[in-house]
Parts: structure tokens; sequence; C-alpha cells
């Protein structure tokens, strides 16, 4: 198996300043401790990487930053010229908890290259699979509107990359950060061609948004699937996910090429959420997902980096999904694992089996 591997410390360089939390200092926040979304959580998983010996076996690929035609794959020219203007000067609001910072218009585009290398690698057979640690992320940012920290929307621009310029007729993405994957909703929502999954907690963020009853709509009606978890849902609740949604809406859809947008704050300790996942259960999804994709798209899997904002947990939890897409294990033991497992709540709840059911129900 070779896994490509994609990341630039220029992503580092994206710079939120301080706040708290989601939040920006400001007003009654006192400045002085970094943004949730910092550059620590990804430079560790970088660290860890090299560390653990994985990143000599993995296939570096060189990001290039996407061009102003391919941003128009799925944002408009208002908001790209929008997000150019606000890097090139002060800095400034792109929606909802996204800001955009000096320079880093260029960060998002590389980050959004990124994406769409990654799937080319993949396609073009240079690599069986590939993950790309990519920086800002992505998956809120909607075609006329940056949203939740995301300016461009790199899992969209890379399915709609495959879909017009490669010919790839059934793109599935999966989307396991714990927020709603709103931007691939809204992208594909009329689209029967890319197949939308979401698995995030019920209620969190965008406000209102991924509702179980959001299916999709004309020809695309049955193509986008939410699964809003209740919060305290830990390995017990998304194994059944897996086993009785996601698995077999893939299976039922055969995509072509299949695409995760991979957060990790749905960790256990991510100060983000409130579930209790850690890197075995993290492993397991991947494991589900390679079955898939060896299964209807000839092993074609591209992973894209999303939220995860516990600087200690999350390199664990990513270097057990590379691992898996590498086939390949290190000596390191993630000492969060034990305290994780041991957490009660784990196995499935009651509660959480009925809003898996209710999943369940309109998509049988
Ligand atoms: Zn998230």
């Amino acid at each position: 198996m070779s896994t490509g591997f994609i990341w630039r410390e220029r992503f580092g360089w994206h710079d939120l300043g301080s706040g708290a939390g989601p939040l920006r200092a400001g007003g009654w926040i006192e400045p002085g401790e970094p943004h949730a979304e910092h550059a620590a959580t990804k430079r560790r998983i970088y660290s860890l990487l090299e560390e653990s010996g994985l990143l000599a076996r993995l296939t570096r690929i060189e990001p290039r930053p996407a061009g102003e035609h391919e941003l128009t794959l799925f944002h408009t020219p208002r908001h790209i010229a929008r997000a150019r203007e606000l890097s090139a000067g002060a800095g400034g609001s792109l929606g909802l908890d996204a800001w955009v910072p000096p320079g880093s218009y260029e960060i998002a585009a590389l980050a959004a290259g990124a994406a769409i290398v990654a799937v080319d690698a993949v396609l073009d057979g240079t690599v069986d699979n590939c993950y790309a640690l990519v920086r800002p992320p992505g998956h809120h940012a909607e075609a006329d509107e940056g949203k939740g920290f995301c300016i461009f929307n790199n899992v969209v621009l890379a399915a709609l990359h495959a879909r017009r310029n490669r010919g790839i007729e059934r793109v599935a993405i999966v989307d396991w950060d714990v927020h709603h994957g709103n931007g691939a909703q809204a992208a594909f929502y009329e689209d029967p061609s890319v197949l939308t999954i979401s698995l995030h907690q019920d209620g969190v963020f965008p406000p209102g948004s991924g509702t179980v009853a959001e299916t999709g709509a004309g020809t695309g009606t049955g193509a986008n699937v939410n699964l809003p978890l209740p919060p305290g849902s830990g390995a017990g609740a998304y194994a059944e996910a897996f086993d009785r949604v996601v698995v077999p809406a893939l299976e039922r859809f055969q995509p072509q090429l299949l695409l995760v947008a991979c957060g990790f704050d749905a960790n256990g300790f991510d100060p983000m959420s409130r579930q209790l996942l850690h890197s075995r259960a993290f492993a397991e999804m991947t494991e589900r997902m390679l079955t898939v994709a060896a299964a209807s798209a000839d092993g074609r899997l591209v992973m894209t980096h999303e939220g995860g904002y516990h600087t200690g947990t999350v390199p664990f939890c990513a270097l057990a999904v590379i691992e898996r897409l590498a086939g390949e294990r290190t000596e390191v033991v993630d000492p969060f694992l034990v305290p994780l497992e041991g957490m009660a709540g784990q196995e499935l709840q009651p509660h959480q089996r009925d809003a898996i059911e209710r999943a369940v129900e309109l998509f049988d």
C-alpha cells in the first residue's frame, strides 16, 4: 500500500492571533491565549509522524495553490475577491467565525490546491490513498461565504475537480468532523452524483444546520445523509452509525472515489465538542473506509484534514488514521487511549440508538 502525504510549513503561518476557544480576543475576551484554530495541533501531527518513523514510509506529495479557475468550481467570484482583498489588507471577516488574516488568501488557496493534488495523485495511481494535512480547514465554507474558520472548501473543490476535470461519475464525501459538513451539503444538495454523509454532534455548528431531515432535493434527494449524534456519543455509537447508516449508504452508492473530511474534534478530550472518540475508534473508522474504497473505488481514498483542537490527543488520532491508510504500525503507544476507552458511556446508549434509527428509517 502506498500512501501519499501532504503538509507544508506554510499552513502553520495562517495566524488567527489570540482568542478564547473559537472566538477572537476583543471586547470582554482577554487577549493572550491562542485562538482554538492554531497551528500547533497540525505541526504536532507532523512531528509525531516524523518521530514515529511513519513519515519516511509515506510518499510526500507537493501541493500547489489552487488557481482562481479552480476556486470558482464552487466559490463565487465575489467571495474569492473578498478573501483576496482582506488578505492583501489588514485582514477581516469573511463570515461567521471566519477571519482572514493578512496573507492567508495564498495559504487557503494552497490548502485547496493540496486537496486537488491529492485527488490527482490517487486518480493517476501515483499512490493508493492520500492524507492532506491542510490548514485552514474547509468544510464549513459555502459558495459565497466563509464560516467556522474556513475560507475555501477544500473537500468540495476536490470532489468537483474529480467530477468536472477528471471524469469521475460518482464521488462520496464522508465528513466525521464533529461539526456539520454544511459546505458539502450546500454544494451537492440537488446533485445525485456526489453522496454527502456527515456525522456530527447534534446542533453545534453551524447553528441550526445538519438535521436528519435534510436529505437532499430534486434529483439529489436521498444523496445527503446527516447523522446528528447526541452529545456523549462514543466508540459504540460511531460503530453503530457506520454499521447501520454510513457503510450501507456507501455500498448502495458505489462511489468511484471516496473523500473523507477528517476532523478529530469528536475526540473525548476535545475542547469544542462533547463526544468521546479515541485513536482506536478513528483507526477503525478508517478501516471501514478502506474496505468500502477497495470494494467500489479501486481503493481510491483521499482524506483532507479539518478540525481537532486538543494539542495532546489530535496527533495520536491522526497517527492512528495514517497508520491504517498506509497499512503500517509504528511502536508509538497512544497514552490517551487507556483513559478514554475507560470512560463510562463508550458503549452504545439507547438514546443514541434512537438517533441512528431515525436515519436508518429515512434511507432504508
Ligand atoms: Zn469541527
